[in-house]
């Protein structure tokens, strides 16, 4: 007789921290508030972050996403655009100033942060090493913060042995926010073996969302005989967190965007899973996999956290009187 005792029971551990970030959120945030503001539509250049279901919440709402500035219409130049939490080169706000438009800049602060480290180390006369996956648009952004030539981009250890700089003794290196912290450290490791005078930047680029998701599956990976991450497939940080569990022990690693997405008839015979999700992926989803696990197992799940996080980024000065009801606090905060 089947019955819910008779379902396999299966341990899920939740790690904590996992979910949006401090730039995530307020990247939402400051779409959402421009939509209250200045009415629909408002255009968002480019996936303001890294999932569907933020995007497609976003496009109910009433923003179009646009990839550049000239796919706004005429009779829209009035209406704000927003430049997503990835950064922007510097020719983005240029051109919009050249074009008219009323722009709202949602760059997380902490990628601001490294377009200044990047600046400074060219004010100070270094060329700037950029560690960082090519084409990600955190990258483009960085890199168009400084003159073509300034920035060189190494990807690997490899790139690393092979980079040829104009000047050995004057370099200075900054990385994407969202990178693997393991990676990272093997590639500056090998940059400072063969140029001993590089120069760190003021402060780690790695941010402290990245850091902090991947130190949690990476506690909790060991004897996982699955670990599920929620996320995009062209999230960064989503991706290193697959990565970081392999790593780590877990048996096999999944990148999921729904629950939808697992393969149920390939999850062999397992009784733990880990549980994570990337910086741009919503709670509502972690929720949604775990009612998923429910309906098959006798599911329970086990807290895995290991810090807390209190960041909090203000929004844009146009956007701080806009008051945000329960609801969309509850969609900023992916509820
Ligand atoms: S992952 Fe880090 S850098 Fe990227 S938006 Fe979040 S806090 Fe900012």
């Amino acid at each position: 007789m089947a019955s819910f005792s008779a379902r396999k029971p299966i341990t899920i551990r939740l790690c904590g921290p996992r979910g949006f970030c401090a730039g995530v959120d307020r990247a939402i945030q400051i779409v959402v508030l421009a939509l209250k503001e200045y009415g629909a539509p408002v255009y968002v250049r480019h996936e303001i972050v890294h999932n569907r279901y933020v995007v497609e919440g976003l496009e109910a709402k009433g923003a179009i996403f646009v990839e550049e500035l000239d796919e706004i219409p005429e009779e829209h130049r009035k209406q704000p655009v927003v430049f997503s939490a990835h950064g922007v080169p510097k020719s983005v706000p240029a051109d919009a100033e050249s074009r008219n438009l009323f722009y709202l800049d949602a760059t997380c602060p902490l990628v601001s942060k490294v377009h200044k480290q990047a600046m400074r180390h060219q004010r100070l006369g270094r060329h700037v090493v950029l560690i960082g996956h090519a084409g990600h648009p955190e990258v483009i952004g960085t890199m168009g913060q400084l003159p073509e030539g300034a920035v060189s981009l190494i990807e690997t250890v490899e790139d690393a042995d092979n980079y040829v700089p104009p000047d050995p003794d004057n370099l200075g290196f900054v990385t994407q926010t969202t990178l693997s912290v393991d990676d990272t450290a093997g590639v500056i490791k090998r940059l400072h073996e063969r140029f001993p005078n590089l120069t760190a930047p003021a402060a780690d680029s790695i941010c402290y969302a990245t850091t902090n998701r991947q130190e949690a599956v990476k506690q909790a990976a060991p004897g996982c005989d699955l670990f599920l991450v929620v996320g995009a497939p062209n999230s960064s940080n989503s991706k290193r967190l697959v990565e970081v569990a392999l790593r780590a022990g877990a048996k096999k690693s999944v990148l999921v965007q729904r629950a939808s997405e697992i393969d149920w008839d390939d999850i062999g015979d397992i009784s733990t899973v880990g549980l994570s999700a990337g910086a741009s992926a919503p709670e509502v989803i972690v929720n949604e996999i775990i009612e998923a696990f429910r309906e098959r197992y006798d599911a329970s799940v086990e807290l895995a956290d290991t810090v807390e996080e209190t960041e909090n980024f203000l929004v844009n000065r146009e956007l701080r009187h806009v008051p945000l009801t329960v609801q969309d606090m509850a969609f900023v905060n992916g509820d």
